[in-house]
C-alpha cells in the first residue's frame, strides 16, 4: 500500500468545505478575508481540542481557570503596550492597491501581486487592534478595543484569583477565548485570521525561578502536542534571539509546526517577567503584589511564564498531520483518511445498516441511540457500504459498525477499524465495551 501526506493546503481546504469542517464566513455574501466558520464536524473537533487542553491545564492542584470579557477597560491596552506598540508596518502598491506587511516582503523588488517595480508607498504604522465604541455617545472617551490577546484578562484578575482561591506561588491561571487582530495579510486558511481563539495559561512564579518553570512548561507543552498525535518530525523549537524578543520578555521560544506552506508558529512559551502586573499596578494605582507567607511575608510582583497556543492553528496542524492519501494513483482503491487520534476525532463511531430495510434500521437505530449517550456517533444509510466507509475515513471516524442480515440471526455486528481496515464480529451487547476499550 502506498501512502502520501498532505502536500497542498488546497486539498485540505476542499475537504474541510465538502465535509463541513470549515466554511468561509458570510459565504453567501462572498465571504470576508480572515474570518472562518466552523461547521458541524469542525465544531466537534474544536470542542475536543479545547477539552483536552482545559483538562491538561486545570486538572492540577495549582492551576485555575477564568473567562474574562472580550471588551475590557481601554486602560488595560494602554498599560499592556498595545495602544502604542501593537503595530505592523503597512505598505500599499500604488499600481494595484494590494496591501502588504513591509516586514514580509522585499521593498526593493517588484510588487508580488501585479509585478510593477518601484510601486510601494512608504511604510506606515498600522495598529492591529479593532476598536469599537461603548454606549450611545460618539466621543473619544467611549472608544474600546476587542482584545488582541486573552492574557490581559488574566493579569487584571490576578488579585481576585489570589484572594478567592488562596493559591500560593507557583500557580497558574488558564483561559480559552476569542482574540481579534486586524491582520494586514490574513491567509493560509485558518493560520492567520482576524478573529481567532487562544488557549493561554499564565504561570506566576517567584522572581528568580522563572527559567526553571519555563523549562518545565516547554516540556509539558511539547508533550501535549505529541499526545494529540502530531508527529515529532513536524514540530520544532524556534527560540527568540535578542533581535525578536518582545520588550517585556527575558526569554521566549515558539513551537513551530511544518505546515504545507512551511514552518509556522503554533504556540509561544514566553517568560514575561513582572512587566504586565507592574504596568497594571502603575496605571490602575492599585496594589498588585503577592505576599509570600513562606518567605517572611515579603511583598513582591511575581514573574510570569506564559504558554499561549492558537486553537485554530492547533486544529490546522492536527488536520494537516492526520491527512493521508492511501494507494495514491490507484483510483479504484484510493482513499483519503484523516488519522485523528480517537480523542480528537469529531465522530467516534458510525452506525451503518447494510441496506434501507426496516428490520436492519430498527436494530441500527437501537444501537445508535444507546451509543449516543457515550460517544458522538454518526448514522449513515445512503450509498454502498464501501462508499460509506470512505466517507467515514475522510472525516476520521475510528470505527464503522455495520448491521447486516446476519445481525438479525446472531445479534452481532461487524466493526471495521479505520486504520487497519480489519473487521471484527462483535456481539451487540459487547459493542459498547469494545469501543470503550479502544477509544
Ligand atoms: P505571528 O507571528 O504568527 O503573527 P504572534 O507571535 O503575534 O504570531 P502571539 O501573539 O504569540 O502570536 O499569539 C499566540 C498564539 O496565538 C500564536 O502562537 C498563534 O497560534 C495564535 N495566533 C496569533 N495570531 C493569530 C492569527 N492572526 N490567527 C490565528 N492564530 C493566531
Amino acid at each position: 500500500m502506498t501512502s502520501e501526506n498532505l502536500n497542498s493546503m488546497a486539498d485540505l481546504v476542499s475537504l474541510c468545505k465538502r465535509r463541513g469542517f470549515l466554511f468561509q464566513s458570510s459565504e453567501v455574501y462572498g465571504g470576508m478575508g480572515g474570518f472562518w466558520d466552523y461547521g458541524p464536524l469542525g465544531v466537534e473537533l474544536k470542542m475536543n481540542v479545547k477539552n483536552t487542553w482545559w483538562k491538561e491545564m486545570t486538572l492540577r492542584k495549582n492551576i485555575v481557570g477564568v473567562d474574562a470579557s472580550i471588551i475590557m477597560h481601554p486602560s488595560v491596552w494602554k498599560a499592556s503596550g498595545h495602544v502604542d506598540g501593537f503595530i505592523d508596518p503597512l505598505v500599499d502598491c500604488k499600481q494595484c492597491k494590494a496591501r502588504f506587511r513591509a516586514d514580509q516582503i522585499d521593498l526593493n523588488k517588484a510588487c508580488p501581486s501585479c509585478g510593477t517595480a518601484d510601486s510601494f508607498t512608504e511604510p506606515r504604522d498600522f495598529n492591529l487592534m479593532f476598536n469599537t465604541r461603548i454606549g450611545p455617545v460618539e466621543d473619544t472617551s467611549s472608544v474600546a478595543y476587542l482584545r488582541p490577546e486573552t492574557a490581559q484578562g488574566i493579569f487584571v484578575n490576578f488579585n481576585n484569583v489570589v484572594e478567592t482561591t488562596r493559591k500560593k506561588l507557583p500557580f497558574g491561571i488558564a483561559q480559552i477565548g476569542k482574540a481579534f487582530r486586524n491582520e494586514i495579510t490574513p491567509g493560509n486558511f485558518i493560520f492567520r485570521q482576524r478573529e481567532f481563539e487562544q488557549m493561554e495559561m499564565q504561570y506566576f512564579v517567584k522572581p528568580g525561578t522563572q527559567m526553571e518553570a519555563m523549562e518545565e512548561w516547554k516540556e509539558a507543552r511539547l508533550n501535549w502536542h505529541l499526545k494529540n498525535g502530531l508527529r515529532s518530525e513536524n514540530l520544532k523549537w524556534e527560540p527568540h534571539g535578542p533581535d525578536n524578543l518582545a520588550h517585556y520578555a527575558d526569554a521566549a521560544t515558539d513551537i513551530e509546526y511544518k505546515f504545507p506552506m512551511g514552518w509556522g508558529e503554533m504556540e509561544g512559551i514566553h517568560s514575561r517577567t513582572d512587566f504586565d502586573l507592574s504596568q497594571h499596578e502603575k496605571l490602575s494605582g492599585k496594589n498588585i503584589k503577592y505576599v509570600d507567607q513562606q518567605d517572611g511575608n515579603k511583598k513582591y510582583t511575581p514573574y510570569v511564564i506564559e504558554t499561549s497556543v492558537g486553537l485554530d492553528r492547533t486544529i490546522l496542524a492536527l488536520m494537516c498531520d492526520a491527512y493521508q492519501r492511501e494507494n495514491a494513483g490507484d483510483k479504484e482503491n484510493e482513499r483519503v483518511v484523516m488519522k485523528f487520534k480517537p480523542h480528537i476525532a469529531p465522530m467516534k463511531a458510525a452506525v451503518l445498516p447494510l441496506m434501507k430495510k426496516p428490520a436492519l434500521e430498527e436494530k441500527a437505530n437501537a444501537l445508535f441511540n444507546d451509543l449516543q449517550h457515550h460517544f458522538h456517533c454518526d448514522y449513515d444509510v445512503s450509498g454502498s457500504i464501501g462508499k460509506r466507509y470512505r466517507r467515514q475515513d475522510e472525516i476520521g471516524t475510528p470505527f464503522c459498525i455495520t448491521v447486516d442480515f446476519d445481525t438479525l440471526e446472531d445479534n452481532a455486528v461487524t466493526i471495521r477499524d479505520r486504520d487497519t481496515m480489519k473487521q471484527d464480529r462483535v456481539s451487540l451487547d459487547k459493542v459498547k465495551s469494545f469501543l470503550i476499550e479502544r477509544l
